[in-house]
């Protein structure tokens, strides 16, 4: 039976997850401290813990090895659930949802085992049926620019690389659209700060924007189930911390999502926003950074590489026009997001979708689907017990 759920967040998980809750007939409140907004104008200090406007964002498949950590198969999983609802949203909505499909090229100057094995079997080198998929020849190498000095091999230290068709978002217009979606199907929104998911048991309905009276209010719970979506988690988590990360907004449009692996660890990538967006230029990841400032450096360093590793991009101009420095909070969780669900003592049903790192947008819908299956299954076993 439908029943009456609170999202807190509203980030690309809480809105995802609140619009896929909402269509399967619940009726849902998102209470967040944050909504989304024009990227023009959201401030980069008092917004620097909402991470969804700081993303690229990209879609970069990390296909799964038994070498590699136990989380990132079922995060394969819940990226190609997410390919699928891109791809039909896209479809439907090419103007408005703030997608763009466009080709996703990879350069690796030290591939894993994933690349080196999954993905170059001589006999099926696309194992993963990944869409569009295929091995570049080493000729197609970037002709320059090693990120750590490594060299051999073609392309300026690359040994690997590929293309696939993939998705790209306009951040705040991606999520602009889907929290229209959520109040144009009857959606209801508060904003608030809370200290713990929990917290929104002890709500009025209405705090909560719901209509108050009727016998039939005081058989169920308010509330049958919370959805923690907070990007941090707002529950003492020791596995939790944040990636910072430093990139650049471009003016130029690019015709590709172009990311490029180092030798020494870093990252080169381009992912175009779409929708007069222009192309972010990347980027950092530092683990446990709490740096708020751009480093200027760090901007100059990125461009270069990125000009070197894909100098289309300048389309005959001599340099790339800057618009802004982006550092964002990449919500990481030691171990892979937690989505799974938990009974509170004393509050109630808390279905956790948080510490998505740098893949929030790429497991979205997978994240969403898992939400929705964690809510029903709890409704469904506390209905059978009455
Ligand atoms: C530089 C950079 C590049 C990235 N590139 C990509 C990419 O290419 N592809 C990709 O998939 N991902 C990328 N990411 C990661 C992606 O942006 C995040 O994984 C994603 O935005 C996390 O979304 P979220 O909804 O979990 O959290 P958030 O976007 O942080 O949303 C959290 C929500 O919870 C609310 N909230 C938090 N605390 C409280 C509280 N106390 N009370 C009430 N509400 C609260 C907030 O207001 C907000 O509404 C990138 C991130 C960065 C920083």
């Amino acid at each position: 039976m439908p029943q009456h759920v609170v999202v807190v967040g509203a980030g690309v998980i809480g809105l995802s997850s609140a619009l896929l809750l909402r269509q399967a007939g619940h009726a849902v409140t998102i209470v967040a401290r944050d909504f989304p907004e024009s990227f023009e104008t959201i401030d980069p200090l008092t917004k620097i813990n909402y991470t969804s406007p700081w993303g690229g964002a990209h879609n970069r498949w990390v296909p799964p090895h038994h070498t590699l950590p136990a989380h990132l198969i079922r995060e394969h999983a819940l990226s190609r659930t997410t390919y699928t609802h891109m791809q039909r949203l896209f479809q439907a909505h090419p103007h408005t949802a703030g997608i763009t499909f466009c080709k996703g090229i990879e350069y690796m100057e030290q591939p894993g085992p994933a690349q080196t094995e999954t993905l170059s079997t001589p006999a099926n080198p696309n194992a993963l049926d990944l869409p569009g998929f295929r091995l570049l020849e080493r000729g197609e190498f970037p002709a320059g620019g090693s990120g750590g000095g490594g060299g051999g091999g073609g392309g300026g230290g690359v040994a690997w690389g590929c293309e696939y068709d993939t998705w790209c978002v306009n951040p705040m217009v991606y999520c602009a659209f889907l929290l229209r979606r959520f109040v144009n199907r009857g959606g209801r929104i508060v904003r608030r700060e809370l200290r713990r998911p929990e917290e929104v048991f002890a709500l009025s309905a209405a705090e909560l924007g719901l209509a108050v009276g009727g016998d039939g209010d005081k058989k169920v719970p308010v509330v049958a189930a919370v959805v923690n979506a907070s990007g941090t988690g707002l529950v003492p988590d020791p596995d939790m911390t944040i990636t910072r990360g430093q990139t650049c907004l471009v003016a130029e449009d690019c015709d590709a999502t172009v990311t490029r692996q180092n030798v020494d660890g870093t990252w080169t990538f381009c992912v175009p926003r779409g929708f007069e967006g222009g192309t972010i230029i990347g980027g950092t990841k530092e683990l446990n950074n709490w740096d708020t400032k751009p480093s200027a450096e760090v901007r100059a360093e990125l461009l270069r590489k990125f000009v070197e590793t894909y100098p289309k991009i300048l389309g005959g101009k001599k340099e790339l026009t800057v618009v802004r420095d982006i550092v964002g909070r990449r919500p990481t969780r030691n171990g892979g997001p937690r989505i799974e669900g938990e009974v509170v003592p004393g509050a109630g049903f808390v279905m956790h979708a948080y510490g998505l790192g740098g893949r929030g947008y790429e497991l979205s819908w997978g994240v969403a689907e898992a939400v929705v299956e964690g809510v029903e299954t709890q409704i469904q076993g506390a209905e059978a017990k009455l």
